[in-house]
């Protein structure tokens, strides 16, 4: 059993953590005011190799292993969690695009993704639910060559800010289900589409809304996988984003937990340093302990995929658990500072608010715990 990473990945780490304490880390807080990814920062980023480095070399990603992709997205997320939302949305939907899409597709699209030309957002949920997402109604009608899209997708991550978005569309009236469900890669800015954004909590750079398909036509050759066959595609996609979620969640309390340490040996309460008082140093302790802990998780998880082993039942896990012990750990950092953790000039509330979403977004804890129980006893554990 080996845990250390190789020469090659603490290098890599270092110059990402350098960069993030340089570029991302002071302007967390002033991006989420400003409301917007800076695009030339996902450029410098895209220069310095950090998007989604484990896509194939052959597309123009850097055929690194997912390990690797984590260590990136981890440096990142602990001085910007919204920045590394353009990673992880690249690997989720670099990867989905480089494994089914047409190789023409893939190599443009990959390649601006690694870049950090271009954002591809996921378009899976609608307004009648997220978690029982197969059973979607945005409906993809053939006419000729192409097909004509309508309907809603809602929830979207960085809807008015990306590029293009891989839409999950019902393709066959026939089936209600995940059978009758194709993916197309379709530009944000094609005639019949808009899009809004909602007043949300948390990751105001990112900003999420809905995406409105009005008439929408599409070339055929726009589908990614096979016809009706696009749920499955996206699924696979998450097992490998959940593990990723998991290390964005725990990089950012890691910041908040590291500033409280800092805290508490310079704040004085009693004729002393607040750190003497065992009250104050154990839920800091309690953090370290779970932070370490669900970090192993995803590494171990991202590992698996790298030995093409199944991880979908430690993915689950990841997503359920780290973005809860994350959010936990960040709750006590700002207790531990006292009333000025409680204020917007410090960062906690900002990355309380931030990882709260994660706890929704690719599924909720719920739907996690079912992937476990289903992979552990089979199909009884689930609905249908
Ligand atoms: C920050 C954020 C980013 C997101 N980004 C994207 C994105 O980029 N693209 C995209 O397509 N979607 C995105 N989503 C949507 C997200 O995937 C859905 O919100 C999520 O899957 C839950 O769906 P829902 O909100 O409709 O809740 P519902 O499905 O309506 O569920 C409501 C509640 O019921 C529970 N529940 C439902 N079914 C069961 C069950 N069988 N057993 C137990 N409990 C159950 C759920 O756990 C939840 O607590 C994002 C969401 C958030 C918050």
């Amino acid at each position: 059993m080996d845990f250390s990473f190789s020469d090659e990945q603490r290098a890599f780490q270092e110059t990402i953590r350098r960069f993030g304490a340089e570029k991302l880390a002071p302007r967390y807080q002033a991006r989420e005011k400003e409301g917007v990814i800076d695009r030339d920062l996902c450029r410098e980023m895209g220069e310095l190799g950090m998007i989604a480095p484990e896509l194939p070399e052959k597309f123009g990603g850097m055929g690194l292993d997912s390990v690797t992709a984590g260590i990136a997205i981890e440096e990142v997320a602990r001085a910007d969690f919204n920045v590394s939302y353009v990673q992880l949305i690249g690997s989720l939907m670099g990867t989905l695009i480089a494994q089914h899409a047409a190789e023409d597709i893939a190599h443009r699209v990959i390649a601006d993704i690694c870049a950090g030309r271009s954002i591809v957002a996921l378009g899976l949920t609608e307004p009648r639910g997220g978690s029982d997402a197969a059973h979607l109604i945005l409906r993809a009608r053939k006419d000729g060559g192409d097909f004509i899209l309508n309907g809603e997708k809602t929830s979207i991550s960085l809807a008015d800010q990306a590029d293009e978005i891989v839409v999950f569309t019902r393709t066959n009236e026939a089936e209600d289900g995940a059978r009758g469900v194709s993916a197309f890669l379709v530009p944000l800015d094609a005639e019949g589409i808009s899009t809004t954004r909602f007043d949300d909590l948390g990751s105001g750079a990112v900003g999420r809304g809905s995406v409105f398909f009005d008439d929408v036509r599409v070339p055929a050759d726009a589908m990614i996988g096979p016809e009706n066959q696009g749920f499955r595609v996206v699924m696979q996609g998450f097992d490998y984003s959940r593990a990723l979620i998991g290390l964005q969640c725990i990089a950012c309390a890691e910041a908040s937990i590291e500033e409280a340490w800092e805290y508490v040996k310079e704040r004085e309460a009693f004729g002393g340093p607040i750190a003497r008082f065992q009250g104050v140093t154990e839920p800091l302790a309690e953090a370290e302990t779970l932070l370490y802990a669900a970090k192993l998780l995803c590494y171990k998880t991202l590992w698996l995929r790298d030995q093409g082993e199944p991880h979908t039942s430690e993915a689950a896990m990841c997503k359920w658990w780290a973005p809860r012990v994350a959010f936990d750990a960040i709750h006590n950092a700002l207790l531990v500072h006292g009333h000025y953790g409680y204020s917007r000039e410090l960062p906690h509330q900002q990355r309380l608010r931030d990882v709260l979403g994660l706890q929704i977004g690719d599924g909720t804890q719920q739907i996690q715990k079912m992937i476990i129980a289903r992979e552990k006893i089979g199909r009884i554990a689930v609905p249908y």
